[in-house]
């Protein structure tokens, strides 16, 4: 039987979730539903030094608003928690301790400031100082010093840490499911701390422990953890255990292209690079994204359907995803691309979804229409929103009269007979009883083929006077839902200030 899929979003604590860590989170969702497995979220808080209040409360926020819940992680204990790796880290030491027994680890003493004098004079003769199979013999470890040495500083409560001991003059052929095989050799690879003197566990060491205890099947991470895989692959094969699958996922790159996203693109393109507001860095939800949009356009960062399909929801994404299918190269992020997604998500919604959330925005603005009223704007207006916010600024006349008149167009279309033929315009008005869109334009087409006027000397200033400006869906619609009495007003008024 093959094992069960089981895979883990493993975030730090130490801020916000960025755009990248989303997509991360993402993608291990839709390979856990792909295939029937669960979603783990784990907390990896080993290093205290960068523990960041408030952080682990916004990720969980940032997946549930994404709809990306996960089934086993803090809060939602399944059988292999706890899931934060602060609160086991009492069963890291005793695998480090295994590892020194069977020779691939081994404890070491060097200060701090030996280390750093030993950096200092390799860099002034041109070198890098490695720690390993090199020199380790040469600095003050349980490998270069005798059993009864090693014994008496640990017993002398001296600080030390574990170091993995990793191989002299091997090839490495790692395996990634997006990259294919990786080649290295293990002469450039340090000996990594896998245990610190304060008592916890390294990133390193936790991460290798927890995914084996978790029995995680698939480690799916950002490309950044590329170059951890061969210590990570040394480490399973130094337990004896299996490796799960790795899929290293490309990273996003700016809007320009070069270079990894980062807050800065965001805030001087003006555009969010977190799910969520974080202090004064405004969030996908605060700035009036539908996490739908959100989702769909994460997905296609960096994994391609195969198809000229964009458009995905979470459902029909579930069902199309694959590892590989997922890009080797980084992605683009596209601020553009991502409105683009938010129109598109926001033409899918109901009216009725819409005009609730539109009325919210109008109660702020103490205007009072009945819903329906709100539903018929919204249902005109919608396909010109890319967000619920534009709302307003598209519609604003179907609330109130317009306060001024665009300069510019009334230059161009109020003319010295204007008046004159907006009044005659009102006397049609005044004679629709059945004050209907289809109505009104046939009333008022009539009246103008009678007086042998040009379409051009009526429609543009008539817009002019009842929306303020030369925007808007068909006239005849915004005025049959302003009604008679508003429609006329709006001329008179027009005519009396132009
Ligand atoms: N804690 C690591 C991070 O913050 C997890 C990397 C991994 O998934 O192995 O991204």
């Amino acid at each position: 039987m093959s094992q069960k899929v089981r895979v883990r979003f493993a975030p730090s604590p130490t801020g916000p979730l960025h755009i990248g860590g989303l997509r991360t989170a993402l993608f291990n969702y839709l390979f856990a539903k792909k295939n029937n497995g669960d979603f783990i979220l784990r907390i990896e808080d080993t290093d205290q030094n960068r523990f960041v209040k408030g952080a682990e409360e916004y990720i969980i926020e940032a997946l549930e608003w994404c709809g990306i819940p996960f089934d086993e992680g803090p809060g939602k204990n399944g059988s292999f928690g706890p899931y934060r790796q602060s609160e086991r880290k009492d069963l890291y030491k005793q695998f480090a301790l295994e590892l020194i027994e069977n020779g691939k680890a081994y404890y070491a003493f060097d200060t701090p400031e030996t280390l750093d004098n030993h950096r200092k004079d390799h860099e002034a003769k041109g070198k890098t100082f490695i720690y390993n199979w090199h020199n380790r013999l040469k600095l003050t470890n349980s490998l270069s010093l005798s059993p009864e040495e090693v014994k008496a500083k640990i017993e002398n409560g001296e600080d030390y840490v574990i170091r993995f001991k990793s191989p002299e003059n091997e090839q490495l052929v790692l395996n990634d499911i997006i990259r294919g095989e990786i080649k290295i050799d293990t002469n450039i690879l340090d000996d990594k701390v896998l245990f610190k003197s304060d008592g916890m566990p390294t990133y390193h060491l936790a991460n290798i422990v927890d995914d084996h205890l978790m029995e995680i099947s698939h480690v799916i991470r950002g490309e950044e953890w590329l170059p951890s895989l061969a210590l990570h692959q040394l480490l399973y094969d130094a337990f004896g255990w299996n490796a799960p699958k790795f899929a290293h996922l490309p990273l996003i790159m700016k809007p320009v292209g070069k270079g990894k996203l980062s807050k800065r693109d965001g805030e001087k393109g003006g555009f969010p690079v977190f799910p969520l507001t974080w202090n004064e860095s405004e969030g996908y939800r605060e700035s009036g994204f539908f996490p739908e949009a959100v989702v769909n356009f994460l997905a296609l960062l960096g994994w391609n359907p195969g198809t000229e399909q964009e458009i995905f929801s979470l459902e029909e994404l579930v069902n199309t995803f694959s590892l590989e299918r997922v890009n080797k190269s980084g992605a683009r992020f596209d601020p553009e691309k991502n409105n683009w997604y938010n129109q598109q998500w926001l033409q899918k919604k109901s009216d009725d979804e819409l005009s609730e959330l539109f009325a919210k925005e109008l109660n702020d603005n103490n205007i009072s229409v009945s819903d329906t009223y709100i539903k018929q704007v919204v249902s005109s207006i919608k396909e010109r929103a890319v967000f619920v916010k534009d709302f307003w600024g598209l519609s604003d006349y179907f609330f109130q009269a317009p306060s001024s008149y665009n300069e510019k167009a009334v230059k161009k279309q109020w003319k010295e007979d204007t008046p004159e033929i907006m009044q005659g315009v009102i006397n049609t008005l005044e004679n629709v009883d059945d004050f209907e869109s289809t109505v009104v334009e046939e009333k008022v087409k009539a009246w103008i083929s009678e007086k042998e006027l040009s379409f051009g000397k009526v429609m543009p200033p008539l817009r002019l006077v009842i929306v303020g400006d030369m925007k808007g869906p068909h006239l005849f619609d915004i005025m049959a839902l302003i009604g008679k009495e508003e429609s006329i007003n709006r001329i008179k008024s027009a005519v009396n200030q132009l």
